[in-house]
């Protein structure tokens, strides 16, 4: 992901932002009036290899989407999972873990079924929801952390 320019929605001044740095906790706000800009961020692709460190080791609370290629119901995760991470931008980090392509974070979490939905704080898991969730129930249960 590389930098793009986004027009502040309240003075209209270009502020050049990164993505990459607002999934890692700079909240996008407009360098002249300090508004929240509205930058799209996607959830986090992560597997064994980065879990430790792009999960638990994150500076912002962590909404993990675990899923499987297979599974249907997942697929309708995915968007309301890409809009939270966007709205949440520098606040929230969301990551989205592929179960067949991680199969000892799998055995460490326990995971039983997917879709899983589990919130993280801290390194610590603080709300886990199985089974597909809507946008309102994701949100209330997001509240305490963001
Ligand atoms: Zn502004």
């Amino acid at each position: 992901m590389s930098a793009r320019t986004v027009s502040c929605p309240s003075c209209g001044s270009p502020n050049r932002v990164e993505p990459e740095q607002v999934s890692r906790g700079r909240e996008p706000v407009c360098g002249r009036c300090r508004a929240h800009l509205p930058v799209c961020v996607a959830p986090v692709e992560v597997n064994d290899a980065v879990f430790d460190g792009e999960v638990l080791g994150a500076a912002l609370p962590v909404l993990l989407d675990i899923w499987a290629p297979w599974c249907v119901p997942c697929r309708s995760m995915e968007p309301v999972v890409a809009e939270i991470a966007s709205s949440f931008a520098g606040r929230l980090r969301v990551a989205r873990m592929n179960v067949d392509e991680s199969p000892e974070t799998v055995a460490r979490l326990r995971i039983r079924g997917v879709p899983t939905l589990i919130i993280f704080e801290d390194g610590r898991e603080v709300t886990r929801m199985i089974g597909v969730r809507d946008k309102d129930e994701l949100l209330r249960r997001l509240s305490p952390v963001t």
